[in-house]
């Protein structure tokens, strides 16, 4: 998953969203679509850091990344 820029401000958002999470609440998305709007960049954002990068930190970001998953399991 990439980050792109919104069509509309520029700002990023994530690969396969025309528009960022402030613009398609702008727009009247519903609440739930602009989440997981907002989820999906925050994801992106992360591979993106991790995508150059040296061993370390892509360590640190899977242990994130797990912990993420494990409490995204409790909801
Ligand atoms: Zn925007």
């Amino acid at each position: 998953m990439k980050l792109q820029k919104c069509e509309r401000c520029g700002k990023p958002t994530a690969e396969g969203l025309p528009f960022c999470p402030a613009c398609m609440e702008e727009s009247g998305a519903a609440a739930e679509a602009v989440t997981a709007a907002e989820e999906l960049r925050d994801i992106a954002r992360v591979l993106s850091i991790t995508a150059d990068t040296d061993a370390n930190i892509q360590e640190a970001m899977q242990g994130i990344l797990n912990i993420a998953e494990r409490l995204e399991r409790r909801f």
